[in-house]
């Protein structure tokens, strides 16, 4: 590299495998520069301004409050993200695949199993869906309810994180009570369904909160939990 410019260096041909990456990552970074200057930053290169810049921004998506609540376990974010972009393995694209014939829900039995219909139009998804309105205590629009989140509806910080993961929740029930009832015909009831994660979530939220609630908060939470 000697008496030239470290943007001109090329690796030589039998030098080791590392250091020829090492010069790759180089030249990528490069382009970051004008003369020998860090343009994207400025008081000069860090490793945040890089890593910013490599990975470049994209615009941010409505649904991000709701699937990626610090609350939510990373098996329901999952499935919830998976819906959102119709990558459930549901009985419409199992037909298509010609891995299956039959095109009925698994939890009706009364509609093709599409994501919009698995997901909300099935009665049992409906039935749940109320069911969450009834332990929340405060009205969740049954459509839209990205917009409901994003839009911070909810009374407080500690409803929205709540309502968010248990939401998230009930959506990654639904599909686990379908792959139960595909598999053993037998289909699990709403009620025990929203129960079962209601109660997780509240477990979840109090072994990490550690700041105090206020008094609406608290009169809120000791109405739900019971
Ligand atoms: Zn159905």
């Amino acid at each position: 590299m000697k008496g030239s410019a470290w943007t001109d260096y090329t690796a030589p041909l039998d030098c080791s495998w590392t250091w020829k990456k090492i010069v790759q990552v180089k030249d990528i970074f490069k382009a970051g520069y004008h003369d020998n200057t860090w343009i994207h930053n400025v008081s000069g290169y860090s490793i945040a301004s890089g890593y910013n810049w490599l990975r470049t921004s994209s615009p941010k998506v409505p649904w991000r409050f709701i699937c990626w609540n610090s609350l939510n376990i990373p098996k329901t974010a999952f499935i919830y993200w998976a819906t959102l972009h119709k990558k459930l393995l549901t009985r419409d694209r199992l037909v298509q695949m010609g891995i299956c014939s039959d095109f009925n829900c698994c939890l009706c039995d009364s509609a093709p199993e599409y994501h919009d219909h698995l997901f909300h139009d099935c009665v049992f998804t409906r039935r749940c869906m109320s069911l969450l309105q009834l332990k929340l205590q405060f009205p969740v629009p049954t459509d839209d309810k990205i917009r409901w989140f994003s839009a911070g509806r909810c009374k407080s910080v500690l409803q929205k994180l709540l309502a968010g993961a248990f939401y998230v929740g009930v959506i990654h029930a639904i599909w686990m009570a379908r792959n139960h009832d595909r598999l053993h015909h037998s289909v699990i009831h709403p009620k025990v369904l929203v129960h079962q994660v209601w109660n997780e979530v509240l477990e979840r939220w109090k072994k990490r909160n550690r700041s105090p609630l206020s008094p609406l908060e608290t009169q809120w939470l000791s109405r739900v939990s019971m």
